[in-house]
């Protein structure tokens, strides 16, 4: 039977005296929608191919953003064993209001984890694999090195597993992203996360038209680079508003565009404004291809790395279709 799962209680991980939002701890509690709607309600985690990935998970001693981020979806992923590895940690050095990743200062790079990661994407047996981080701003490079071993140790022990990376936006590292982009991921995701008019809220440490011209730097610095982009809808956003980031995404040559429904975490993080009804996310998908993306996912579930691997090869056929008239004239 279907029911809503309730991460924050169901939470497996030992809990621990440091309180996991510091800079949240003291702000007003946000108020908080009393009942999920019916199209939130998800699967319970708990099969065999779901322990199965779990324990691969904790013997390399890896983090997932699907736990970190008490993504909704994890009893989905974990069944077909694709879980998002989250690198450089738990903890992040920024503190945005709509994330349940731990915030503070973090640990050293552990910096055998490119072949943790490497040895789990092979023993997973994935074909395409995500790999993000969390904000590393205390690092010269915002860990871009990092990344590129990553990709690079995945390539040396899975060469036929395709590659995604969710990056954080590099703010102020300069030559941070020419490494990412040279060590040639499959696709280059970058979440603008809202519309620009709530960024001082939701996002404060970020910058949008960096967002937007980092995406449009990977495409001039690679052209053969898949680039993604994804929001969260129920923030108070409105229709015009993403429209235009629609139009600004694609200024900048992205390919594809996800947009799920954001679920609040805590009573201590943004409050849900409103749960988005499915035509809504239909309607945003039918606007989003009319201007040109080569990709949409719009569900109220829809998350940067659900369904990834499918909608790779999704992806790589587009782009085949959009190209054939010119290949064959
Ligand atoms: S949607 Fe992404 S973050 Fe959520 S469980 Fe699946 S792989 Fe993990």
């Amino acid at each position: 039977m279907a029911v809503v799962l309730d991460l924050l209680k169901n939470d497996p991980r030992p809990a621990t005296a440091r309180p996991r939002h510091p800079e949240k701890a003291h702000r007003p509690d946000q108020p908080v929608q009393a009942r999920k709607p019916d199209w939130i309600r998800v699967k319970a985690p708990g099969s065999p191919a779901y322990a199965e990935t779990r324990a691969i998970v904790r013997e390399h001693g890896l983090h997932t953003v699907c736990e970190e981020a008490g993504c909704p979806n994890i009893g989905e992923c974990w069944e077909k064993r694709h879980a998002t590895f989250m690198i450089m940690g738990d903890t992040c050095t920024r503190a945005c209001a709509f994330c349940n990743v731990r915030t503070g200062r973090p640990e050293a790079l552990d910096l055998d984890e490119p072949e943790k990661i490497a040895d789990s994407v092979a023993k997973l047996g994935l074909h395409h694999v995500v790999i993000t981080s969390v904000d590393r701003d205390d690092l010269r490079d915002g860990g871009a090195e990092h990344f590129a071993r990553t990709i690079a140790a995945i390539r040396r022990a899975s060469p036929g597993t395709t590659v995604e990376i969710l990056t954080p936006d590099f703010l102020r590292k300069d030559g941070a992203l020419e490494v990412v982009v040279a060590a040639k991921p499959d696709v280059f995701n970058h979440n603008l996360e809202t519309v620009p008019g709530k960024y001082l809220t939701v996002r404060p440490g970020a910058r949008y038209f960096h967002s937007v011209r980092l995406l449009q730097r990977v495409k001039e610095l690679d052209p053969t680079i898949f680039t993604k982009s994804g929001i969260m809808v129920g923030l108070g956003e409105d229709r015009n508003e993403v429209a235009q980031l629609m139009d600004d995404l694609r200024s900048a040559d992205v390919d594809f565009l996800t947009i799920g429904q954001y679920l609040q975490p805590t009573k201590k993080h943004h409050e849900v404004v409103r749960f988005v009804p499915p035509d809504e996310f239909k309607s945003y998908e039918t606007t989003a291809y009319s201007k040109g993306f080569l990709l949409v996912s719009a569900t109220p579930l829809t998350r940067s790395s659900h369904h990834a691997g499918e909608d790779f090869a999704r992806l790589q056929a587009a782009r085949n279709a959009r190209h054939a008239p010119l290949l064959t004239a």
